[in-house]
């Protein structure tokens, strides 16, 4: 995840909050690889079903999900593990009581803290209270366009982009920081600065801005991924955006950590505002490394972006078993950057930092897992060769 305006103006919104303060030259600590954010898909069950889901959920979607006391049994261990924030997921967790018992439950105990992702389309007035009485940190909604019927066919259900919006304004009215999570497409991408005026303007404080990935269903539309000159349009725009917006709604973007080292460079006039930048990159966490992800069956994936790699059970092992550094189904995401072999990755100077993008839209473009992300469009070379000493 790039904290973009964090780059730029040294303020975030959200994250300062839950973070606390961190800017360049002075990295956030909040995670660690023992002690990773938590993204929990609670359920596989969700009211729509859109073409890019990851998790293929949906509203006839019967898989096996953990019990209730299962579910509470990994909530305990949670806590016991000193996990910093977890942030709900699924499937959409607003249909699942197993969401909002065990939020209960972390809120009864008073850590960790806890955000929710989701569709939006069930915050009604009485749910957004409950979200703020129950001490959600954050609520990120998932819109993908200005354009109600097009965010109605890419989520394949009419009328989902004015309940999102209502969702939106509900969280906002009850006093919850609220934010949009918009999936760049090459169908979107020319919106996204005015998406992000349309987020200020509802008093969001927040957009994150994911490149689209090529998981789950998303894996059939690589073809939709922007790449090169068009992905660098957009990180420009938003640099101005960020400005513009400073203190008030920050940008984040994720699956696109190469766009961080563009923005490194763009931003920085000494070589060492270069490498504070990149150290203030390396302390963001990646996919498995400070972020670990909890399906509804109860297996541990790197993160829900890899879901097709399972890096422990719950039904079988403990949570300081599956996240130990040790553990050799999760090492490979902790230490990315020595297992790249495609031929711009590999001999990146900044893939410690980069971890190399995304593995799926490589596995998708190269069939290899370790092979390019087709997206990342800097010349690393180039950049490297402008900041040596
Ligand atoms: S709202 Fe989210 S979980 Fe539900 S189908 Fe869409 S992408 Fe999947
Ligand atoms: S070449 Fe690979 S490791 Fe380097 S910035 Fe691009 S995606 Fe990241």
């Amino acid at each position: 995840m790039i904290p973009l305006s964090v780059m730029i103006t040294g303020k975030g919104t959200v994250s300062t909050r839950i973070k606390g303060r961190y800017h360049r030259g002075r990295p956030s600590r909040f995670t660690s690889i023992i002690r990773p954010v938590v993204f929990w898909n609670i359920t596989y069950k969700c009211n729509l079903r859109c073409q890019h889901c990851y998790i293929n959920a949906g509203p006839d979607v019967s898989l096996p999900e953990l019990s209730f006391s299962q579910t509470l049994d990994v909530a305990r261990q949670i806590v016991e593990h000193g996990i910093p924030l977890v942030v709900f997921t699924g499937g959409e967790p607003l249909v699942s009581e197993k969401f909002w018992k065990t939020l209960e439950y972390f809120h009864e105990i008073g850590k960790p803290k806890t955000s929710v992702s989701t569709n939006g389309t069930l915050i009604d007035h009485r749910n957004a209270k409950r979200l703020k009485k129950l001490g959600i940190t954050y609520v990120g909604i998932s819109l993908d366009s200005l354009d109600p019927e097009k965010h109605d066919k890419f989520r394949g259900a009419k009328g989902a982009w004015k309940a999102a919006v209502n969702g939106m304004k509900n969280s906002v009215a009850a006093g919850l920081p609220t934010g949009l999570r918009v999936t760049v497409t090459t169908g979107n991408i020319e919106e996204v600065p005015s998406m992000i005026d349309f987020s200020a303007d509802l008093g969001l404080q927040r957009i994150s801005i994911y490149l689209l990935d090529t998981v789950g269903r998303g894996a059939k539309i690589i073809s939709h991924v922007p790449r090169g000159e068009m992905l660098r349009e957009l990180i420009d725009k938003l640099v101005e955006k960020a400005r513009e917006y400073d203190g008030v709604l920050e940008i984040l973007l994720v699956r696109m950590n190469f766009a961080g080292i563009y923005l490194a460079d763009k931003l920085s006039s000494h070589r060492q505002e270069f490498y504070e930048y990149l150290e203030l990159l390396g302390s963001q966490g990646d996919c498995g490394r400070k972020t670990a992800s909890i399906y509804p069956d109860g297996t541990v994936r790197p993160c829900q972006f890899i879901d097709y790699v399972i890096v422990g059970d719950l039904r079988r092992q403990s949570l300081q078993e599956i996240l130990s550094p040790d553990n050799p189904r999760l090492k490979p995401f902790i230490d990315t950057a020595s297992r790249l072999r495609g031929t711009k990755c590999r001999s990146c100077p900044f893939k410690d930092v980069c971890g190399g993008g995304s593995r799926n839209r490589a596995l998708t473009a190269t069939g290899d897992f370790w092979g390019d992300d087709p997206a990342c469009f800097i010349n690393p070379a180039e950049i490297a060769e402008r900041w040596k000493s």
